[in-house]
């Protein structure tokens, strides 16, 4: 989707002088062994708020210990490091990147052995969030892995190596991006770096966890939010004649928000999207504080 080389503003490594460098032959860099998280502030009437910065950071915990990671970072000081750096990106709307890598030199897989710690880069939002316009979807050959092969939610950089191939396999076929099938059952799982979702006569539909996806913060703030709204969610299987048949399709994820879908492959879709624009403009709102959201949910960012 975004095809300009992002520029990032600022690099806030953790306090310890040896994590400045990252030798070449780190394993995070050799073998993908960092966990990160993506997270967005936004320009908001008192100025800059983090949005589900907690969730996001409880998620970047529960990777590492998946991944059997050892660090020092609790959730707090997490939260003190990230808003550093997002305070010292001097940016009001910005896409931070909080990694837990290791900067060892060491050759070897297995990570007991390896210190780990933590850097956050910061860009523009207007450097990764995609465009608004509408995005053509081809269903990839390439599945999600399944919950045997790799544990589903955890966000390890070298699983995008995954996604990698499937978007780079759509984008050589003319598409923006691709759906992802569940392994095991041949259902629509998400896309590469989106969860999905589908509107049919008024309902609003995402695949269940059970499918091999990564459940996205954005997907869980759209569900409350379109209940909130007053229409009936509905978190289960899709196969792809559901999608095929679905009034609205569109795609969430921290970076870009809500992003409508034009087609699936030889399906295209009514650009008439009231529940997509309902839904879509709902989200701005709470990001910005312009609706009241749940507790949690707007961090602020400390003023410079
Ligand atoms: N699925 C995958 C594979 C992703 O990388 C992302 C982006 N984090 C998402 C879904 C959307 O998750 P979120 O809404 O938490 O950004």
């Amino acid at each position: 989707m975004t095809t300009s080389a992002p520029r990032s503003v600022a690099t806030v490594l953790d306090d310890d002088p040896d994590s400045r460098t990252v030798a070449f032959g780190s394993n995070s860099v050799q073998h993908g062994s960092a966990v990160f998280e993506g997270i967005r502030c936004h320009r908001t009437a008192d100025g800059s708020a983090v949005f589900r910065l907690d969730d996001h950071l409880r998620r970047l915990l529960a990777s590492a210990r998946a991944m059997g990671i050892r660090h020092e970072y609790d959730l707090g000081r997490l939260r003190e490091v990230v808003l550093r750096a997002a305070e010292s990106g001097g940016l009001r709307d910005a896409y931070l990147r909080p990694v837990l890598y290791t900067p060892d030199p060491r050759l070897g897989v297995g990570l007991t052995a390896f210190r780990f710690t933590l850097g956050v880069e910061v860009w523009p939002a207007t450097d990764v969030v995609d465009p608004v316009e509408p995005v053509r979807l081809t269903v990839s050959p390439w599945h999600r892995p399944g919950p045997s092969v790799f544990p589903v939610g955890v966000k390890a950089t070298g699983l995008y190596a995954l996604s990698a191939l499937a978007r780079t396999a759509a984008l050589a076929n003319g598409f923006d991006d691709a759906v992802q099938l569940d392994p095991a059952t041949g259902r629509v799982a998400e896309a590469t770096i989106a969860n999905i979702f589908l509107v049919r006569d008024g309902v609003v539909t995402t695949p269940w966890r059970t499918e091999s996806l990564l459940p996205g913060i954005t997907r869980d703030s759209v569900l409350a939010l379109a209940s909130r709204l007053g229409y009936r969610t509905v978190e289960g299987p899709v196969d792809r004649a559901a999608l095929q048949a679905a009034d609205e399709v569109f795609l969430t994820g921290t970076a870009f928000g809500l992003v409508p879908v034009a087609a699936v492959d030889d399906r295209t879709f009514d650009q008439h999207r009231p529940i997509f624009t309902a839904l879509r403009q709902s989200y701005r709102d709470a990001v910005s504080g312009l609706s009241s959201t749940p507790p949690g949910w707007l961090t602020p960012v400390p003023q410079r």
